[in-house]
């Protein structure tokens, strides 16, 4: 009698999994029993044939298995899916409150909500699904109609992300997985402004959700300065602090198409104390700079540049990459001027950006006061024990 495939673990590789880290990576994988497919429920176990986890086998990706429930009696089935969204979805309408009908929140964060390799992030009646693992991928007629009985949206729209394809040997394309997009960008409410995101073609799935807090937190400070958004996309943090009453505010974006999107938010929420222009980060501020008199000169400058790095081999060159940025920024600011300054690479620590700052301060003789440490909002919540969900970083410091 064959049981299920078995995937055996090569000795002392098996902690982290026992630790409940979702990942068991080719390097750490002895042998396998049995001849799964890519995508089938596979019993993950140790050297000595003790259980660790059920998870999802795939033979095309370097994380050979995805680890989904640690408890022998409880298989990957239908109603673990169910449990799983379930949980991720009362999350954030329960706790987190982020339910208003015309918000938009991450519904659910990959292995953050026990799902690794799912996103869905809903804006308004309308979910953007992002699938990152085979095996969940391989589900998609299981879990949408499951995401259209919990939330009885609109309609559900797949969106790739670049380059996963190869990393999972997975083949899929943007599109409706159920109902229809309205034909153009959908409007969404944030700290009491509308934004309209694109969910086609937009950065990421549409709108950066996991800066919510941090644009409230920014904007707390915005009152009567001049305000430079570096790296504004769709106008995020450059609208909140000019509804907060910036004296002006200035945002800039190397997309025409981000650019035209945050122009059209600022009509949309009638704020004349703001303008968007397209230039690269790096000219723009280097300009600035070397202007001399008021233009030059900000109360605050905003920096959430996109990853600098992808791999913890080039951290250095990422360190390198945010110092110049925020050696920028600080120079563009008046004495005693707010930087907020962001990371998402989730490969530079916490630790290692604050050092940036520090380099910073030395540089440029001026002290650097760390006034409020944030992250990710916390609907993009961190697994104590998939330390990787983490990866955004917020620092709002004065310079004196
Ligand atoms: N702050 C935004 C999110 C920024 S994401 C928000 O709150 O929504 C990073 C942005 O940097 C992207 O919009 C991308 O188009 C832009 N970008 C990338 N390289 C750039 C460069 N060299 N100069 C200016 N913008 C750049």
């Amino acid at each position: 009698m064959m049981g299920p495939p078995r995937v055996i673990v090569k000795p002392r590789r098996a902690r982290p999994l026992f630790a409940r880290h979702p990942w068991l990576f080719a390097g750490s994988l002895e042998r396998i029993e049995g001849n799964p497919a890519d995508g089938d429920q596979v019993a993950v176990v140790t050297h000595d044939g003790e259980f660790v986890a059920w998870g999802l086998f795939n033979s095309r990706s370097q994380i050979r298995v995805r680890l989904y429930s640690w408890d022998e009696g409880r298989e990957l089935d239908d109603s673990l899916w169910r449990e799983r969204l379930t949980a991720a979805i009362a999350l954030r309408r329960d706790v987190l409150r982020l339910d208003d009908p015309r918000g938009a929140c991450r519904l659910v964060f990959s292995e953050s909500d026990g799902l690794s390799g799912l996103v869905v992030d809903r804006y308004g009646p309308w979910l953007v699904v992002q699938l990152t693992s085979l095996g969940l991928a391989e589900r998609t007629a299981l879990l949408t109609p499951l995401l259209v009985e919990l939330l009885a949206p609109r309609c559900i729209f797949l969106r790739t992300e670049r380059g996963i394809g190869k990393l999972e040997g997975l083949e899929l394309s943007d599109g409706p997985l159920w109902g229809e997009l309205p034909d153009g960008p959908v409007t969404i409410v944030e700290n009491g402004l509308e934004f309209a995101v694109d969910v086609r073609t937009g950065q990421k799935t549409g709108f950066y959700l996991d800066q919510r807090e941090n644009r409230r937190a920014a904007a707390e400070f915005a009152r009567g300065r001049r305000v430079l958004d570096v790296f504004c996309y769709s106008g995020g943090f450059a609208l909140a602090a000019a509804r907060a009453g910036a004296a002006e505010v200035i945002g800039v974006d190397v997309s025409a198409a981000a650019v035209e999107l945050a122009g059209h938010n600022a009509e949309l929420n009638r704020l004349a104390n703001v303008r968007f222009e397209v230039g690269s980060a790096f000219d723009v501020m280097q300009a600035l700079a070397g202007s001399t008199g008021e233009s030059g000169r900000f109360g605050m400058v905003v920096l959430d540049p996109p990853k600098f790095t992808r791999h913890a081999r080039s951290v250095d060159d990422a360190l390198r990459g945010y110092f110049r940025a925020n050696l920028l920024a600080a120079r563009l600011l008046e004495s005693n001027g707010i930087l907020v300054t962001c990371s998402c690479s989730g490969h530079v620590s916490r630790e290692d950006f604050a050092g940036v700052l520090g380099a910073v301060a030395e540089e440029t003789g001026r002290p650097i006061q760390i006034l409020a440490q944030l992250g990710q909002a916390p609907d993009h919540s961190v697994s104590a024990s998939c330390r990787e969900t983490e990866y955004l970083k917020c620092f709002v410091a004065r310079v004196v």
